[in-house]
């Protein structure tokens, strides 16, 4: 038994989903013809409030689309300097909208109002680029799954009407953020221009992202879309599995966040761990004590059919999922405590 705790990228699909992915209607959603790719994109719209949706092959597109629409070449957008925006797609603010990245030293992922309102260039000051968007990451991804107050969320928001801000969430865990404070999709959609959620990680969907704001931003959006290469056509077999994901597998992610928080109860107890970090959704964050490195943690961990993925600077991670059954927490409790140095 292998198990995987890399990411909760690492999900396949389950019979049940399968079987529901079978049965979709499909039709050329290029054209938007196809009625389960036009079903995902309304029930998203509407579980935030929004007017429109539409779908993608992944949340980088989803995300990079959404910084192309929110800003012009030369524009600089705001973000936390651990963003994925910034760190993980490959330079694509750059790359596709000529924009550049104005970083901010935040709290595990986190920004507050102060520090966003801080960074905003001087329109009248013709030597400095123009700050047009904001984005957030909720939950923050390598700042250990940790989830924003709203109320700093709504504070920001504020700085940005103020200072005509386009505001986006990259909201690949927004569901692991929902469950863990118990908030509500509208209250998010009632914030920001644009929104991105992922199907494919907590929720176990093989492939896909969807994106969700007003009418304008999603027309264009379907453009850039096109000009990005994302347009697809039968894609309502992929929809089909986000369909399933949002009816069977959302309110489960407290399974998740359970099993995240007893594996940084025990690692907290181990004497080979330095520093855990505090855990709110599946992402659990930690050190080992020098001289012990991670390399050979993990090692010990491989020896006993575990992986776990290393994020650089001495950080470990593990990502708890839909395929991380009771068993295999079982089987990895007991692992993680009879491993000595
Ligand atoms: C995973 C992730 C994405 C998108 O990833 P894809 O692999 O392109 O779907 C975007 N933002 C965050 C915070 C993520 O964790």
């Amino acid at each position: 038994m292998e198990i995987n705790l890399f990411s909760d990228t690492v999900t396949k699909p389950t019979p049940d989903m399968l079987q529901f992915m079978f049965k979709a209607k499909v039709g050329d959603d290029v054209f938007k013809q196809d009625p389960t790719v036009n079903e995902l994109e309304e029930t998203l719209a509407d579980l935030f409030g929004k007017e429109a949706a539409l779908f993608f092959p992944s949340g980088t597109m989803a995300n990079q689309v959404a910084i192309k629409i929110n800003t012009q070449p030369g524009d600089e957008l705001i973000c936390d300097k651990w963003a994925h925006v910034f760190l993980y797609e490959g330079g694509g603010a750059a790359f596709n909208s000529g924009v550049s990245c104005h970083l901010l030293d935040g709290t595990r992922g986190m920004i507050t109002a102060e520090q966003v309102a801080a960074a905003i260039n001087d329109p009248e000051n013709i030597h400095l680029a123009k700050t047009s968007l904001v984005c957030i990451e909720n939950t923050t991804n390598k700042g250990g799954g940790a989830c924003y107050d709203f109320e700093e969320l709504v504070k920001i928001k504020e700085i940005c009407q103020q200072n005509n801000l386009k505001y986006h969430l990259d909201g690949a865990r927004l569901w692991n953020a929902l469950v863990a404070k118990k908030q509500h999709p509208k209250a998010y959609g009632e914030l920001f221009d644009t929104i991105s959620v992922c199907l494919s990680k907590g929720l176990g969907a093989p492939v896909g992202s969807v994106l969700i704001g007003s009418k304008e931003a999603i027309k264009k959006a379907m453009r850039v879309r096109k000009l990005f290469g994302g347009g697809m056509r039968q894609s309502g077999y992929l929809a089909a599995a986000g369909m399933y994901a949002l009816q069977h597998h959302i309110s489960r992610l407290e399974e998740d966040h359970k099993k995240a928080k007893d594996i940084a109860q025990l690692l907290t107890r181990m004497p080979w761990t330095d520093n855990v970090e505090p855990v709110e959704t599946n992402i659990v964050i930690f050190t080992v004590k020098a001289p012990i490195t991670p390399t050979q943690l993990m090692q010990k961990l491989k020896e006993k059919n575990i992986y776990i993925s290393d994020m650089g600077q001495g950080k470990l991670r593990f990502v708890t999922h839909l395929d991380y059954k009771q068993v295999m927490h079982d089987y990895v409790l007991e692992a993680i405590e009879r491993i000595t140095f």
